[in-house]
């Protein structure tokens, strides 16, 4: 492969919850890998731009809002391997000078705005044939990078080393569309896997995580499980307990969460463990899946 997996820092963190529960609650910060290409996005496009290098793809095009850690993460990568990359952003081209869509022109991504009703057609074939057209046959990635090459990166998330050293009785991550949590279930066959989707009403991500391993071209494994409860009144929805809970975090553990995925993952994982989900005595990893380059939209 033409980039070396991030060797990823695990965190120890001591709350009064976990105190209390006497429960040790290790993190894995994909976030500091921010550097390279920001935490599971980087797993998840790996695959994608080595298919798209492989097969001879003039471009990689994908989907995404204006603070997109996905679109960010694409841009970046394109720019370490020479891939020219095309972000089609839901939202007026006004957004262009937000620092997420600023940091992606200058790494040399093509930026197309789209209205609300056009982005809507995102999974449509037609519509897609329209882009390939238009823009040259690009490797179309869908929004969020979740398909059969964002489950081989995100098997690789977990390596046996973190396994060693954590030996986790159970895994706990954020989900969006759940891609990551496939790769890393799959991964990880015998230890529990929880996620936390960051969607209400998430219901139908049980399908679709399904429908991913499959498309992976793995058997399923049920040593996944999502809590629906953790999306904090829904996707994007920031309350002003979340901002004090990243503040928290950041002062008094040296933590930067964001506010889409990851406070809203540690802050319901924290709840879990302060009413007893847990025994006296188990060992959880939970995965820092980055973002942080999307809070500066809280600026
Ligand atoms: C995209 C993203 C997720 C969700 O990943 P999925 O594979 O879509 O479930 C979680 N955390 C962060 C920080 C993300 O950017």
């Amino acid at each position: 492969m033409l980039l070396q997996n991030p060797v990823l820092p695990i965190q120890l963190l001591e709350t009064d919850e976990t105190i209390q529960a006497g429960v040790r609650l290790h993190l894995l910060r994909l976030d500091l890998t921010d550097e390279t290409v920001s935490g599971n996005k980087w797993f998840k496009l790996k695959y994608n731009l080595q298919h798209a290098l492989e097969k001879s793809y003039s471009s990689v095009l994908s989907f995404g809002g204006a603070y997109s850690n996905h679109i960010h993460a694409l841009a970046k990568a394109g720019a370490l391997l020479g891939i020219k990359t095309v972000g089609v952003i839901r939202g007026e081209p006004e957004y262009a000078d937000n620092p997420t869509l600023k940091d992606a022109k200058a790494w040399g991504m093509e930026l197309c705005f789209v209205n609300r009703q056009e982005y809507r057609q995102r999974h449509d074939s037609e519509y897609l044939g329209t882009l390939k057209a238009r823009f040259s046959n690009p490797l179309i990635v869908p929004e969020g990078g979740s398909n059969k090459f964002a489950v081989q990166g995100a098997r690789e998330i977990i390596t046996p080393e973190i396994r060693a050293k954590v030996n986790p009785d159970q895994i706990v991550l954020a989900c969006g569309t759940g891609g990551t949590l496939a790769g890393v279930a799959l991964s990880v066959p015998d230890i529990p896997v929880l996620g936390i989707p960051v969607l209400k009403k998430a219901d139908f991500l049980f399908s679709d995580i399904e429908n991913l391993m499959t498309e992976s071209g793995a058997d399923l494994t049920d040593n996944w499980d999502l809590d629906l409860e953790g999306h904090g009144g829904g996707y994007a929805k920031v309350s002003n307990d979340l901002i004090a809970f990243m503040d928290f975090m950041l002062k008094e553990h040296q933590l930067p969460l964001d506010q889409i995925y990851t406070a809203k993952m540690l802050s319901h994982l924290l709840k879990r463990i302060e009413r007893g989900d847990y025994a006296e005595g188990s060992t959880i990893l939970a995965i820092h899946t980055g973002g942080l380059q999307g809070a500066r939209s809280l600026g």
